[in-house]
Parts: structure tokens; C-alpha cells; sequence
């Protein structure tokens, strides 16, 4: 068998901007009384900007001792919070156990984590779980950025016979110091869009930024780069969350944060054109270096002609050769496009930092 992965994803369908643009998913980082589930969901629905209520019920966390999740419990305050605000909801599966109790539980959509998503074999365990069920999944992307891991989960999903696929950009968990919780590393998810432009994405700024402060530049730089919605953690009292405090934000400063950003109309083409953009701007960086590396080797030869002028007391402003230079290049620039204006203009600049030159040469400055 070859060991190039077939790449199915190629035939998903992008579900989310068919559903709503942008696609907005918000709640609780953890479900952690019916009270606060209830409350935070209340206010959110408020807004009417909000399609699905978002709550993590079992919390994969970097250090134990710190809060888990509630479990199975919260599952039925879920429920309860869905029938009370009309508000699809949504929780993170890490195992086949997991799905089996969404599914009981009439979870409407599912995510699965960043630290599940590095591992194939607890994703096959979900997909395998998720056999003969359509229901929507969000694969975040894993925790390191690797995109044939990220694309590697999708597959084992879709694998399983979800149709109603997307990917959540999370940001990478990277060595070194950054602003940011999580660093954004936006060529990652632009290279998923160019591979697969009819696979929705959303981004979580959350957990990219894990500080509020962070969160209104993330978000529409997210909706400027074409993204299909967004993540955002939310909580009726931020402060006293059981977990990601830092980052969470009441529903009316989830309000005012999706009032503050500018929605583009929504394009899937959007992340490839900045993907061509950015190899464009590659191309222009690579020569602008080589003009100037060439400015350099000329400003030398200007240099010598200085020392030989100096010797042999020739005077520095030549008017025929600087007639011949304006009118040669000239010539050549006009031919392939450039304007007159623009070449003499530049090449006077060229010609003033020549006399800079050989003055300093001559006066041994
Ligand atoms: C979360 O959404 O609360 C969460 C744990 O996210 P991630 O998997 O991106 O760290
Ligand atoms: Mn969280």
C-alpha cells in the first residue's frame, strides 16, 4: 500500500456559511452549575448573535488538579438550557464514551479538542463512535502545528460518514515567549483552505489569545482573512470561572465585541487570495533584497571611479556621461513600461547619493 494518504476532504461541502455568516458559537469554556449555564445562555441569546451555545463538560486539562469537568451531569443542564433558550448546543468529545453520551443526550454538534486532535488513534476511536450518525463535528486544530495532522483527523471524521464537517483554528502551542496563549500562525489554516476551499473554518480567539485584551483584533483579523465565523468563550462572571478566566467574556462584552467588528461578505475564496497574496509578496521581498544588494555593488564601482578621479584629478560631475546615463536608461525603462517620470526621477536620486560618494572618496572623509 502507498504511504500517501488519499485526500477525500476535497468533496466536503462548506455547511457553515450555508447556515449562517458568519457562524457564531459561544458559551462557557466549562458547564459548571445550571445556574450559571442557564444564565450565561440567557444573555447570550439576548444578543441574537449567537447560533450555537458552546460548554465544555469534560475538560482535558495540561495539569491535574486543576477542574476536570462536571461530566455526565451536565450534560442533562444542557439539555434543559436548549429547551429554555431555543439555542442549539454543543460540547467537546475526547473518546468514543463521550459521543455515545452526546448522542443520548441530544447534543446537536460536537467539537473535538486540540489535545485529542494530535492523537489518530483517540480520533479513530470518535469516528468509530460516530458511525451512522450525521451529525455536525468541529476538528480544532492540534496543539502543534502540524496540518497533516489536522487534515489526518478530518478524514478519519468524515471517514466515518459525517457530511457536516468543519475545522476551528485554535492557534499552536509553540516554544518561546508570545502575546499570545496560543500563537495564531494564520499560513496553517490558509494552507488547509487552499487545499480544501469548501471546508468551513472557524477561528477561536479565545484560546489564541487567552486574554481578553487580545480578542477584538484576533477576531477580525480572523473575519478579514475570510474565516467562516467564530469561537468565543463566554461566561455570566468571567472572573470566577472554574477554568480559562482569563479569556472569557460576559454576553454583553461578547455583544459589544461582535458589534465593534467588521464582517466582510463572506467568501470561501477569501483564505486563498490572501494565500496567493502572501506568495506574491514573497516574490516582491526576494527582489526588493536583490535591488538593493545590486545598490550596494554599484555605490562600489562609484567608489573606485572616486579613488581614480582623485588620482588623476578629474572633476566628479561629468555632464555628458550624466546626459548619456539619463538618456540610455531612459530608453530602456520607457520600453518596458515605466514611466519617464518616474526613471528620471529615480535615477536623480541614484546620481545625487554617486556624487555623496566620490566626494567622501575624494575628501578621504
Ligand atoms: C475549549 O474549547 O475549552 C478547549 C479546551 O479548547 P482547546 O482544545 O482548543 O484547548
Ligand atoms: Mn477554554
Amino acid at each position: 500500500m502507498s504511504d500517501q494518504p488519499v485526500n477525500t476532504l476535497t468533496e466536503v461541502q462548506n455547511w457553515l456559511n450555508q447556515t449562517a455568516s458568519p457562524f457564531i458559537i459561544s458559551g462557557p469554556c466549562s458547564v459548571e452549575t445550571p445556574e450559571q449555564l442557564l444564565e450565561t445562555a440567557l444573555g447570550l441569546k439576548e444578543t441574537q448573535k449567537v447560533n450555537v451555545l458552546r460548554g465544555g463538560i469534560w475538560k482535558p486539562r495540561t495539569r491535574p488538579n486543576s477542574f476536570e469537568g462536571i461530566g455526565e451531569l451536565g450534560l442533562k443542564w444542557m439539555q434543559q438550557v436548549k429547551v429554555e433558550t431555543g439555542l442549539p448546543v454543543m460540547t467537546e468529545v475526547a473518546t468514543g464514551e463521550h459521543v455515545e453520551l452526546c448522542l443520548k443526550h441530544n447534543i446537536d454538534m460536537l467539537w473535538i479538542g486540540a489535545r485529542t486532535t494530535v492523537n489518530p488513534f483517540s480520533v479513530q476511536e470518535i469516528a468509530d463512535a460516530l458511525k451512522g450518525v450525521d451529525i455536525p463535528v468541529f476538528v480544532k486544530n492540534p496543539v502543534n502545528p502540524d496540518l497533516q495532522l489536522w487534515i489526518g483527523a478530518l478524514e478519519r471524521i468524515q471517514g466515518a460518514g459525517i457530511t457536516k464537517l468543519a475545522a476551528i483554528h485554535r492557534g499552536f502551542s509553540i516554544h518561546g515567549s508570545s502575546i499570545y496563549r496560543n500563537k495564531p500562525m494564520w499560513e496553517i489554516p490558509i494552507a488547509l483552505r487552499s487545499l480544501f476551499p469548501n471546508l468551513g473554518i472557524i477561528c477561536d480567539p479565545s484560546h489564541i489569545c487567552g486574554r481578553r485584551d487580545l480578542l477584538q483584533q484576533v477576531s477580525q483579523r480572523a473575519m478579514d482573512l475570510g474565516f467562516d465565523g467564530l469561537m468565543i468563550e463566554t461566561h455570566r462572571n468571567p472572573n470566577d470561572a472554574w477554568s480559562d478566566a482569563e479569556q472569557q467574556l460576559t454576553p454583553d462584552a461578547f455583544d459589544r465585541l461582535m458589534e465593534s467588528l467588521q464582517f466582510r461578505q463572506a467568501n470561501s475564496a477569501d483564505l486563498t487570495v490572501a494565500n496567493d497574496l502572501q506568495s506574491l509578496r514573497s516574490k516582491i521581498d526576494k527582489i526588493d533584497e536583490e535591488i538593493i544588494a545590486l545598490f550596494g555593488d554599484r555605490m562600489k564601482i562609484t567608489e573606485e571611479i572616486g579613488l581614480y578621479k582623485k588620482q588623476y584629478g578629474i572633476t566628479i560631475f561629468q555632464l555628458e556621461r550624466w546626459q548619456e546615463i539619463m538618456s540610455t536608461r531612459s530608453l530602456l525603462a520607457t520600453k518596458i513600461g515605466l514611466t519617464e517620470e518616474f526613471i528620471s526621477k529615480f535615477l536623480e536620486q541614484l546620481h545625487k547619493e554617486s556624487i555623496r560618494t566620490q566626494t567622501r572618496v575624494m575628501n578621504n572623509e
